[in-house]
């Protein structure tokens, strides 16, 4: 199984910043509370490896828990329909596609350094495995940046644009041929749906047998979620209902009848987002390792960076997976 590195480097203000984050994550935690403000559902199990799990804390108010198996972190309570998480999915796809969330004032910088690694990533792949102009469905709920970037790519004979949480709904053996695809692309999707495992299964009916799936998610087994735990500003629902280990993901996959072709976790941002965290605040709690590590410089925090990437060890994964016959 592939393991790749990358030599890409990019600040943390020219993706997620984390200052113009905190309104945006207020919008969403609030919209989340009004969501779950019907009847809910508490999760039983981990929803990656199916093991026991165990409260850890609360996000403004809302419950997480963690995985016994795979320490897997996955908000604990859901609508007790998928209804109400499909509309607030929308709602916050719609509001970080206006001027009033961060991304917007950002669109050119987080192309270069969010979505064109990415087209570049899976058109290496596709050469790599022989795979010409093929049917890509992009899995997510639109609108998506993504989706431009991949029209406009020559890689691809067409684009279907599937919505996440309506996916998870289609029954089985309801597909017709002309829905089948030879790729599908999930950017953080597992991340935020209410139901991973379903969303699999679905895109299993969708993709052809050997097809290749490109999973990209934000992983608990990575330095910054590890470190700061609920404390980092970057975990927060729904962009992050499942924050998934490595283990826990690779699990998921191939339960779901996925074969694992690259495992990778190239991130960039780990050490910076502790360190953005402990400029904001300085009393945070960390090891005197973590502090070492930190404040010994540029050079000591690259080289760490590099050596996360190296050992799978970065919160940023991406993963490719071909559909078992
Ligand atoms: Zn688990």
């Amino acid at each position: 199984m592939l393991s790749i590195q990358t030599s890409l480097s990019f600040p943390l203000s020219s993706v997620k910043p984390f200052e113009s984050l905190l309104p945006y994550r207020d919008y969403c935690l609030a919209s989340v509370q009004e969501a779950l403000g019907g009847e809910a559902r508490l999760r039983s199990r981990c929803p990656a490896c199916e093991s026991e799990h165990e409260l850890i804390g609360r996000v403004c108010g809302l419950e997480y828990a963690r995985c016994q198996g795979c320490a897997s972190l996955f908000l604990h309570s859901l609508p007790s329909s998928s209804g109400p998480w499909a509309q607030l999915l929308a709602k916050i796809s719609q509001y970080r596609d206006s001027p009033k969330a961060f991304h917007s004032g950002l669109a050119r910088e987080r192309n270069e350094t969010v979505y064109l690694p990415k087209l570049e990533w899976i058109q290496n792949t596709l050469r790599m495995h022989g795979i010409r102009c093929p049917r890509l469905l992009e899995v997510v709920t639109p609108p998506s940046d993504f989706s431009r970037i991949l029209a406009e790519s020559d890689a691809f004979s067409e684009v279907v644009i599937a919505d996440e949480m309506k996916l998870i709904s289609e029954k089985s053996g309801s597909m017709l041929d002309s829905d089948t695809v030879d790729v599908a692309v999930l950017l953080e999707s597992l991340d935020r749906v209410d139901e991973p495992e379903d969303l699999l299964h679905s895109l299993r009916d969708r993709l052809l047998d050997g097809g290749l799936c490109f999973i990209t998610a934000l992983v608990s087994s990575g330095f910054d979620v590890t470190v700061l735990g609920l404390r980092n500003v970057y975990l927060y629902p729904p962009d992050r209902t499942n924050c998934f280990s490595i283990a826990g993901l690779e699990r998921l996959l191939t339960r779901t009848g996925f074969t694992l072709l690259e495992v990778s976790t190239p991130g960039v941002l780990d050490v910076e987002i502790v360190l953005a965290h402990l400029l904001h605040d300085p009393s945070l709690p960390l090891s005197a390792f973590e502090r070492q590590v930190l404040t010994l410089g540029r050079e000591t925090r690259e080289a760490f960076q590099a050596f996360l990437q190296q050992n799978r060890m970065s919160s940023f994964a991406r993963i490719v997976g071909r559909k078992n016959a």
